[in-house]
């Protein structure tokens, strides 16, 4: 018999779970359950296509048995069983180390949620043992072996007699105490409870030995003892239920346990397909953000079934990027049940599949926006940003699947629009949907360049997210109306006669603004009046594709290539600053160059950008209040 020990990062969570930060206890006998069906969903594909395996569907069954008097609760199933190589890696180290570093962080939702997500599940019934047996003989295996350990730091494995494949976990329970009753666990209604509540869509039969009584045949109040052997689960899975059968408790809670989520999903869909191909589908949209959705570890999928058996965990082709968010599963007869995973990428089926998912998908939040506004909202909240990336995405591929479903917030609403909403409330001669580019619906309510825009009566879309204008440049228009930004070089809002005004009065100081032009250096393109501003003295604006929000945006990115907007500082005629500027070119020339960089400084402010050199602009301030 050999002595081992837990490698560091399993003892860590040992120590952990027997601490019980994880209050939830009574989840081991879940753990153990799926573990067992895992166990016999392997050897039951195996049985498909091996006749040696020598077992029928209804051969297979996990079997628990309760024992009062040695304090036991026993797990046993017929599935594939460990070699002893298997039962070495497999219990003796946790496989994901990421696990802890998220652990500790920990609060008591996020523990119920690393159990099983990253592969502990056994480990869980160390809160409940103080010594854990394992007999475990392998499929194609002639030598069975027992592991057993007390949780602490180290555990055995030695070979054992056992007479068939498969594997029986024997618990010793620890004693109770004042406050933790681990005889509960004892108790055959608790287990029943339990397993309906848990594991009642495990698809083999969970059976338990339960002690009942009965009135003694030919007496009428003599009772007597009998063992049954009872079915605990229901065994069909959820999906194949009908749905009137089926709540929307009962689609929550399946939802929780099966995605480790601890809040209800914001809406299921139950699908049952038929025609092109026949399939269950039940997707979820959560209804927060998982913590790890907008980054690289995010692994998009649904579960994938061929007639009730697993075939895949995150089959991510049944999915769209831009729809990753949906969790949940497809179970289908018209897949082959030993498809491998590059088969299956170009699977026919499949391929049907998932385009239907993505249109169920879409029409469900099209639903959601027409009739349940509140429920839509929140979802954007949480997955909004992964549609304007969709939009974006593969060159605009999706973009006019997508477009619909975009809100930003309207200037005139206060709140969230569709793009279509605001084209209905156009009036004839806008030529634009207009847009704003800024950190915070407050700053962009802010900005001089809003400001004659909104006085025309003309709504704003205000986006606030880095992707937003890359999106809309993508989607260049929406029902034939283009995009325009209110700090765009042309607005062309302007009627014709105040073109010529601005026109007239530009011509007039053009040898002013080429004076101020020089001195800014290259950081503008050029200076003019502006036709935007109303009350504020100056702004940035600019021409081209390429807007300074954009600019900023990509120079943030992580690599060397920096780019450039063509940027125009953009003078107010109506303010009083104009006039000082054009005494200022005739008397002074030196502090028309001071007051052309304090402009041009201050317009960068108010964009949101930063200035390069603050406490030169510092002085000039300084200087000037003097
Ligand atoms: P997870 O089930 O999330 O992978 P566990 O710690 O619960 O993590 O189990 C670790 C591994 O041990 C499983 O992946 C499986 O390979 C093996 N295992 C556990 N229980 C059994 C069992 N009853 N029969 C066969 N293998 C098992």
């Amino acid at each position: 018999m050999e002595t081992k020990h837990f490698k560091a990062e399993s003892k860590r969570l040992l120590e952990m779970m027997i601490n019980s930060i994880y209050t939830h206890k009574e989840i081991f006998v879940r753990e153990l359950i799926s573990n067992a069906s895992d166990a016999i969903d392997k050897l039951y594909f195996k049985s498909l296509t091996d006749d040696k395996v020598g077992l029928k569907r209804e051969d297979f069954a996990i079997t628990i048995t309760l024992d009062k008097d040695a304090r036991k609760f026993i797990i046993t199933d017929n599935g594939i069983g460990m070699t002893n190589e298997e039962l070495d890696n497999n219990l003796g180290m946790i496989a994901n180390s990421g696990s802890l570093d998220f652990k500790s962080k920990n609060n008591l939702e996020d523990d119920v949620n690393i159990i099983g997500q990253f592969g502990v599940g056994f480990y869980s019934a160390f809160m409940v043992s103080k010594l854990v047996t394992v007999r475990t003989k392998a499929y194609g295996s002639d030598i069975a072996y027992e592991w057993q350990s007390e949780g602490i730091d180290s555990y055995t494995i030695k070979e054992c007699d056992m007479d068939r494949v498969g594997t029986e976990i024997i618990l010793e329970l620890k004693d109770d105490t004042e406050d933790e009753k681990y005889s509960e666990f004892l108790e055959q209604y608790r287990i029943q409870n339990l397993v309906k509540k848990y594991s009642d869509y495990i698809r083999f039969p969970i059976k338990m030995d339960m002690q009942k009584s009965r009135l003694k045949e030919g007496t009428e109040n003599e009772y007597e003892d009998y063992t049954e052997t009872v079915t605990l689960n229901s065994m069909v899975p959820i999906w194949r239920k009908n749905k009137n059968e089926l709540t929307d408790e009962d689609y929550n809670k399946f939802y929780k346990e099966k995605f480790y989520d601890y809040t209800d999903p914001l809406l299921h869909m139950h699908i049952k397909a038929e025609g092109s191909a026949t399939y269950n589908a039940l997707l979820y949209i959560p209804s927060n953000t998982p913590f790890d959705y907008y980054s690289k570890e995010y692994e998009k999928g649904l579960q994938l079934y061929s007639n009730g058996v697993l075939i895949m965990d995150k089959c991510a082709d049944l999915l769209p990027d831009h729809f990753s968010f949906v969790k949940g599963l497809v179970d289908s007869e018209d897949l082959s049940l030993n498809i491998s995973r590059e088969m299956l990428q170009h699977d026919r089926q499949l391929k049907i599949i998932a385009k239907n998912l993505e249109k169920t998908i879409k029409n469900e939040l099209t639903r959601l926006i027409n009739n349940e506004r509140e429920k839509y909202e929140k979802f954007y909240k949480s997955f909004g940003l992964q549609l304007k990336f969709g939009v974006y995405n593969e060159f605009g591929a999706n973009k006019d699947n997508l477009k619909d479903l975009l809100m930003f917030h309207s200037s005139k609403e206060n709140k969230l629009v569709t793009l279509e909403e605001y084209v209905s409330r156009m009036t004839e001669e806008q030529k634009y949907i207009y847009y704003a580019t800024g950190e915070s619906i407050t700053r962009i309510d802010h900005l001089p360049q809003t400001e004659m825009v909104k006085d025309r009566g003309y709504e704003i879309l205000y986006l606030t997210e880095n992707v937003d204008e890359f999106a809309l440049k993508m989607l260049m228009n929406y029902n034939e109306k283009q995009f325009k930004s209110v700090s765009a070089g042309d607005l062309d809002i302007d009627t014709p006669e105040e073109k010529e005004e601005i026109k007239a009065k530009s011509e007039e100081n053009k040898e002013m603004f080429e004076f101020m032009q020089d001195k800014l250096g290259g950081k503008i393109k050029t200076v003019r009046l502006s036709q935007r501003l109303k009350s504020h003295p100056v702004c940035i604006t600019s021409e081209g594709e390429l807007s300074v929000e954009m600019e900023k945006v990509l120079n943030a990115m992580p690599n060397d290539q920096k780019v450039k907007a063509d940027k125009i500082l953009e003078i107010n005629p109506e303010h009083p600053i104009f006039e000082k500027l054009r005494s200022l070119y005739q008397a002074d020339k030196d502090k028309l160059a001071v007051y052309s960089d304090v402009l041009y400084n201050q317009a960068l402010l108010i964009e949101g950008m930063s200035i390069e050199d603050p406490v030169d602009f510092s002085n000039k301030i300084s200087e000037l209040m003097l």
